[in-house]
Formats: structure tokens, C-alpha cells, sequence
């Protein structure tokens, strides 16, 4: 990708909540099925955190320091807006870094949280790296695209293949996570909500704003064609796919 596409769709995604398909109830959910004993407080990371939705449903719910890691400095902007305007500004700390090398002293959190945003590096790999931040029996609770079915139209998979080759069901993931050396204590998957109204829908209505701001240049089409394509995709295919929400206890 361009920087001038990096930087488009970064434009393109700086307004919204969150840049990707989730919900506060879903990271509600999540975390009940963490099932944390919140006494003393926790450190954790938030990885891939965009502008902070997942991270202000932590910082309320738990007694913890939250390290917000994203590459994307203008998401960790209004991170940080945020979570003054919510008085969090001592407990979430924005950290513009790579989700490969995050600046983590080994075996030091107790939970590393992170939605919409590992198949960056690949749901493998992923936890296998990040498994060397986290305490022995600390957690991980992370979201990841997911097979729902078996059955599914030729034409989508060959999509999946081309966009990401990793993509498979639950028990594949929860494989992975095993082999990554963690053990499953909870999994849901996202329901269509949490696609459409969360995140789809806010960003059709923030598109023709920013094709405005953009001067309606080929390269800012180009990226809206590619959302649209995308938001056909699933609604034509929803139930086929979505995102795995996996809770897990590292070993
Ligand atoms: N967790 C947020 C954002 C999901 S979108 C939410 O659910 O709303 C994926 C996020 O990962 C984006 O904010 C993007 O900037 C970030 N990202 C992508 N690749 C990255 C990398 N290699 N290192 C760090 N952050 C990355």
C-alpha cells in the first residue's frame, strides 16, 4: 500500500469510533468471559487499538493500566482526547508502536487485549509472539475473522484466499491458540450488529464528507469502492463468516 493510500484511509477512518466490526457489548462480553478477579491492579495492552473503543470499555470496567499500542499516530490522537474527556489520562497510556515489536517487557501483563486487528501479523504468529508478554496464566482476548460454516460459495472462499489465506473455522483458531501455548476459556462470535450498525453504517455516512475533503480524487474512489465491495461482501455472505471473539489463559 502507498503512503497516500495509508494515509486516505487512515483520513477515511479517523472519525469513527471504532475501525472495525465489534461492540461495547461484545468487549462486555469478552471480559466477562475472562472471568478476572479485580482486586489488585492489572497490567495490560490493548494492541491495534484504533481510536480507543475497546480500550475506554477497559479502562471503566477494570482496575488497570492500559498500554494502547496502534502504529497509526492520528488513531492514538483521538485516543488520547478521549480518554482525557472520560478522566482516564492516568491509567491509559497511547503508545504509537508496530504490533510486531511492541515496546513490552517480557512476561509482564495480565492480559492483552486486542479486536480487529491481529490478522495483521496472522492470528499465529500473533499469539505466539505476544504469548512472551504475558504472565504465566495471564490472558489473551483477541478477535479474529472466522469461518462460521463449512458450506460456503466457491467464489468466497477464493475471495478469503486472495485477502487472507489464514481464515478458518473456530477449532482451527482454537488450534492455533493451543499450539501458540494458551487454553481456551471462552469463544463468540460477533453478531451481524456489530458489523452493520457499528461499523458500516457510521462509515457510509461519513463517506461523502470525505470524498468532499479529497476533492473527490481517483485514489479517494478507489478507496470507497473498496468499502463498498466490501460491506456486499458480507452482507451477501453473513452467514458465512465473521469475527471469532477467542478468550484464552496462557500456560
Ligand atoms: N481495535 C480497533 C481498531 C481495529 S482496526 C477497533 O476495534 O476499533 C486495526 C488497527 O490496527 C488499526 O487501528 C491499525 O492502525 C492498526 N494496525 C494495523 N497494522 C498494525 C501494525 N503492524 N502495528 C500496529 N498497529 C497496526
Amino acid at each position: 500500500m502507498s503512503p497516500e493510500e495509508l494515509a486516505l484511509i487512515t483520513d477515511l477512518h479517523v472519525d469513527g469510533r471504532r475501525q472495525g466490526p465489534g461492540s461495547d457489548a461484545d468487549t462486555l462480553l469478552a471480559l466477562a468471559l475472562c472471568r478476572l478477579e479485580n482486586h489488585r491492579r492489572l497490567r495490560v495492552a490493548d494492541i491495534g487499538c484504533g481510536t480507543g473503543a475497546s480500550t475506554l470499555v477497559l479502562a471503566t470496567e477494570l482496575n488497570a493500566h492500559i498500554t494502547a499500542i496502534d502504529f497509526a499516530q492520528p488513531f492514538l490522537d483521538r485516543l488520547t482526547d478521549r480518554a482525557e474527556a472520560h478522566g482516564f489520562s492516568d491509567r491509559i497510556a497511547p503508545v504509537c508502536a508496530t504490533m510486531e515489536d511492541p515496546p513490552i517487557e517480557p512476561y509482564s501483563l495480565d492480559l492483552i487485549w486486542s479486536e480487529g486487528a491481529v490478522y495483521n501479523m496472522g492470528f499465529d504468529a500473533g499469539l505466539k509472539a505476544w504469548r512472551n508478554f504475558i504472565k504465566p496464566g495471564g490472558l489473551v482476548a483477541v478477535s479474529e475473522i472466522t469461518w462460521l460454516s463449512d458450506n460456503r460459495p466457491r467464489s468466497l472462499t477464493e475471495y478469503w484466499e486472495q485477502a487472507y489465506p489464514k481464515i478458518t473455522t473456530a477449532t482451527g483458531n482454537i488450534t492455533k491458540l493451543e499450539r501458540a501455548g494458551f487454553e481456551l476459556m471462552g469463544y463468540f462470535s460477533l453478531p451481524e450488529s456489530s458489523w452493520m450498525d457499528e461499523y458500516y453504517t457510521p462509515l457510509l455516512v461519513r463517506m461523502d464528507d470525505f470524498l468532499d475533503r479529497h476533492q473527490n480524487s481517483a485514489l479517494a474512489h478507489s478507496i470507497r469502492d473498496a468499502e463498498q465491495s466490501e460491506i456486499e461482501l458480507y452482507r451477501n455472505n453473513r452467514e458465512h463468516f465473521s469475527y471469532g471473539f477467542y478468550i484464552a489463559r496462557a500456560q
